[in-house]
């Protein structure tokens, strides 16, 4: 019979894998709690309308990467392809924007039907940072700073750096869009094809094109800085001042454009290029109409997303190893002949006593060596071996495996000292 497999694009995380995830985990949400954010969460299904009512109609998401699909009912629901729809959607519906701030993130899975290649996959994983109801440039600095620290923090601070920009506001974009279309009209048969579709529909998309005639058309175009408005001008120099003062290192990258619509003003990526066409690992930008747009009081905010699935290639690109890779647990604990009991109650007493170690009791019984061989083949630190004299005199053999050191029988507290010194951190 065949066997049914995970749906193209859709990863699993195996146990030799988890430990990136786990450190990526904690060392994001630990960074994120000492900014204030606080956590929320909200459904991976949603009404398909707020995705096109959000992202827009004529993005690439819309347009093509959705999972959307008739419940039951008949209603349209759509696998969220991305957090911030949903996430303005809960504050609203809970009042939590009515004449408060909020600094909020998110962790999870996110689905696009793109196609699969390394860094891209159509379920993959995202945290999420999202500020409302301030109108910046001070926490658009802030909100750079955090992503910045992260980074830093993880030890990929030297692989990835950050490109600003400011989209304008809404009229001003409009004119620059009639001003870019106007130019690229003229070349419009030299356009890649894609491009040529865009020009129609999301022509500043055409900005972000990988086709290098369509590039190389773009080298004279009009650029989007000189049509900014007056305040989105003093904004993105205000923000530029504010990271200048801080030490936060960027360039201004006047073709920097967002795939989806809701973006005005800050525009940012964090990219490196050490991922190939996947470069972007962090993206985001301001967002002050998307609110209104949604049915809500007009709101300012600002936020972004990382890829998590990119990050962990880069952790393992830099050779950077979490704690407890390839480790089951820094304790092993074999049980040779009848002493079973002995052993369960022996690894409960040192696990409360011990609570920052992990350790693993050997069960279903064999000879000392087969054992042991067990214990050197889960990666652990130190093999504990309860015999039955060690069981009878309430002691216990210690073996240190990845050091030169004699192995030494001692009693059940001693033993606990002698680990709480050798393994806690
Ligand atoms: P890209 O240009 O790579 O398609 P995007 O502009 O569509 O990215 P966003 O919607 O801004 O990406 O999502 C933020 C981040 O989520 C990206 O920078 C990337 O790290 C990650 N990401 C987006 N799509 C995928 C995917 N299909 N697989 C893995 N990670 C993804
Ligand atoms: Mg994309």
């Amino acid at each position: 019979m065949k066997k049914i497999q995970a749906i193209r694009g859709m990863n699993d995380l195996l146990p030799d894998e988890s430990p990136y995830w786990q450190y990526l985990e904690k060392t994001v949400t630990d960074i994120l709690r000492r900014y204030g954010y606080r956590e929320i969460r909200f459904p991976v299904l949603e009404s398909t309308d707020l995705f096109k009512r959000s992202i827009g109609e004529v993005t690439d998401i819309v347009e093509k990467e959705m999972y959307t699909f008739e419940d039951r009912n008949g209603d349209s629901i759509t696998l969220r392809p991305e957090g911030t729809a949903s996430c303005v959607r809960a504050c609203e519906e809970h009042g939590l924007l009515y004449n408060q701030t909020q600094r909020l993130w998110y962790m999870g899975p996110m689905f696009r039907h793109e196609r699969p290649q390394k860094g891209r996959y159509r379920q993959f994983h995202q945290i999420g940072v999202e500020v409302f109801g301030l109108t910046g440039p001070d926490v658009d600095a802030e909100i750079l700073l955090l992503s910045a620290r992260i980074l830093r923090d993880l030890g990929l601070g030297d692989w990835v750096h950050l490109e600003l920009n400011s989209l304008g506001s809404t009229e001003a974009r409009k004119t620059y869009r009639e001003a870019l279309v106007a130019y690229l009209e003229q070349y419009r048969e030299q356009l890649d094809e894609d491009s040529q579709r865009r020009l129609g529909t999301n022509p500043l998309r055409i900005l972000d094109s990988k086709n290098s005639a369509t590039q190389a058309l773009l080298k004279d175009a009009p650029v989007l800085t000189d049509y900014l408005d007056p305040e989105s001008r003093e904004h993105f120099e205000q923000l530029q001042a504010l990271l200048d003062a801080n030490g936060v290192n960027y360039t201004v990258n006047p073709r920097l454009v967002r795939g989806l619509d809701y973006y005005g003003k800050t525009a940012f990526e964090w990219v490196t290029d050490k991922l190939g066409a996947q470069g972007t690992v962090c993206a985001g930008g301001r967002y002050d109409g998307l609110v209104e747009q949604l049915g809500g009081k007009s709101t300012p905010a600002i936020g972004f997303g990382i890829g998590l699935e990119r990050l962990v290639l880069m952790l393992q690109a830099a050779e950077i190893s979490p704690p407890g890779l390839g480790q089951q647990a820094q304790i092993y604990l074999a049980a040779v002949g009848e002493v079973q009991s002995q052993a369960l109650q022996l690894a409960e007493q040192l696990r409360d006593a011990l609570p920052g170690v992990s350790l693993l009791t050997h069960c279903g019984g064999g000879s000392f060596k087969s054992q042991l061989k067990k214990a050197d083949k889960s990666q652990a630190q130190v093999a504990l071996i309860l015999g039955e004299d060690e069981a009878r005199n309430g002691s216990v053999t210690i073996k240190m495996l990845r050091e030169d050191k004699p192995q030494q029988t001692l009693s059940a507290s001693e033993a606990i000292e002698y680990l709480r010194a050798e393994l806690q951190p």
